[in-house]
C-alpha cells in the first residue's frame, strides 16, 4: 500500500566533528521517502526551484518514488544549514531559507487523493494541513515537526495536530511543545492535542513509544560509527510507515516491530552523509540489523 508524503526537498549544507559538505541532497520528505521505498511505493508532494538537478530525481525514481507531486518552480530550491558539536544528538541550525516553500501551494494529483497512509514530514504546518484536506479518507495520518515551527507557527501546528493519529517527534520538542519538562508528563499533554500515539525520538538512545495501552521502549542500534546525523529521524520515520503500510496492520505488536524497522534504517543512514548509505543498502541488510536488535534486548521473564 502506497504512501504520501509531503515535506522538504533540500540542500543540506552539514558540518560534524568528522568532515564537511555543502549542498547535499537532503529534506525531510527525501530521507524519508528513501527509506519507505525500501518497504512499499511512495508518492511524494513537495517543490524544488530550478536549481535543482536532474540526478537527484533520477535517484529518487530509481528507489520507486512517484513524483508527479514533485512541483518544479522558478527560483531556488529550500537550503537548511546546521552543525553537530561532539554530541550529536543535537542539531544546531545555522541558516534555513525556506525558498520556493514560501509561495507553495501544493495540489494533490487526483492519484494520490486517495492515500491510506499519509506521514506529514516536517515542514510549515499550514502546508501539512493543506496537503491533508485534499486526502480523501485516510486509515493513518501521522506527522513529524521541530522546534523552528513549534516556535513560529504554534497555532497553525497545534491545529494540524488535532488531524493526526500518529506524532513522531524528538524528546526536546516534545518537551518544548507541551512546556513541560518531565516527558511522560509532556508526553500525555501531547497526546491531548489529538495524537492518540506518540513516538519519542531519542537519538542515541533509542525510541520511546507511547501507544494507547502500552508504553515501549526500543534502543538505537549500537554503532561505532556515526558520520552524520541529520536524516536520522526522517529515515526513522519512513521505515515505521513504511513497514506499517506494507503489512496493513496498525494493532500494538505489528507498533513495535515498526520502531524497530525504523530504528534500523536509521542505523544506516548516519554511518555517511547525506543519503548516501541508502544507495548501497539492501533488504537482507535491514533484516539482519533488525533480528540483532532483538538479540539485543531480549531477556527472560521473572517465572523462567
Ligand atoms: P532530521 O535530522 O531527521 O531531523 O531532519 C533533517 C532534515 O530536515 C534536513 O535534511 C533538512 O533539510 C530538513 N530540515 C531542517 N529544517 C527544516 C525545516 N524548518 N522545515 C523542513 N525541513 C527542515
Amino acid at each position: 500500500m502506497s504512501i504520501l508524503v509531503v515535506g522538504s526537498v533540500a540542500f543540506d549544507s552539514i558540518s560534524t566533528p568528522f568532515g564537511t559538505v555543502d549542498d547535499v541532497l537532503g529534506g525531510s520528505a527525501c530521507y524519508f521517502s528513501t527509506s519507505a521505498s525500501f518497504f512499499t511505493d511512495v508518492n511524494l508532494v513537495a517543490v524544488v526551484g530550478d536549481d535543482f538537478p536532474e540526478q537527484h530525481l533520477d535517484f529518487l525514481r530509481s528507489r520507486g518514488v512517484d513524483l508527479e507531486g514533485l512541483k518544479k518552480s522558478a527560483g531556488r530550491t529550500f537550503r537548511w544549514k546546521g552543525r553537530y558539536d561532539y554530541d550529536l544528538n543535537e542539531a544546531h541550525t545555522l541558516e534555513t531559507h525556506l525558498n520556493v516553500f514560501e509561495q507553495f501551494e501544493p495540489v494533490l494529483p487526483a492519484s494520490y487523493q486517495d492515500a491510506e497512509y499519509v506521514f506529514l514530514a516536517n515542514i510549515d504546518p499550514e502546508l501539512q494541513l493543506e496537503v491533508l484536506n485534499q486526502v480523501k479518507n485516510p486509515r493513518l495520518v501521522a506527522s513529524d515537526t521541530m522546534n523552528f515551527w513549534i516556535e513560529g507557527k504554534r497555532d497553525a501546528l497545534i491545529k494540524t495536530l488535532g488531524r493526526v493519529d500518529t506524532l513522531v517527534i524528538n524528546e526536546a520538542e516534545v518537551r518544548q511543545l507541551a512546556g513541560e519538562p518531565n516527558l511522560v508528563k509532556a508526553a500525555e499533554i501531547v497526546r491531548s492535542f489529538g495524537p492518540k500515539t506518540l513516538v519519542v525520538k531519542r537519538g542515541e538512545y533509542g525510541v520511546l513509544m507511547f501507544a494507547e495501552h502500552s508504553i515501549f521502549s526500543a534502543p538505537a542500534y549500537p554503532l561505532e560509527e556515526v558520520f552524520d546525523p541529520t536524516g536520522a529521524g526522517d529515515t526513522f520515520a519512513g521505515g515505521f510507515i513504511g513497514y506499517l503500510a506494507a503489512t496493513r496492520n496498525l494493532d500494538e505488536g505489528n507498533l513495535r516491530r515498526a520502531i524497530v524497522f525504523g530504528t534500523v534504517m536509521a542505523s544506516f543512514t548516519v554511518e555517511q552523509f547525506s543519503l548516501d548509505r541508502m544507495r548501497t543498502l539492501n533488504y537482507e541488510e535491514i533484516e539482519n540489523r533488525y533480528r540483532r536488535i532483538q538479540l539485543l534486548t531480549e531477556f527472560s521473564s521473572l517465572d523462567d
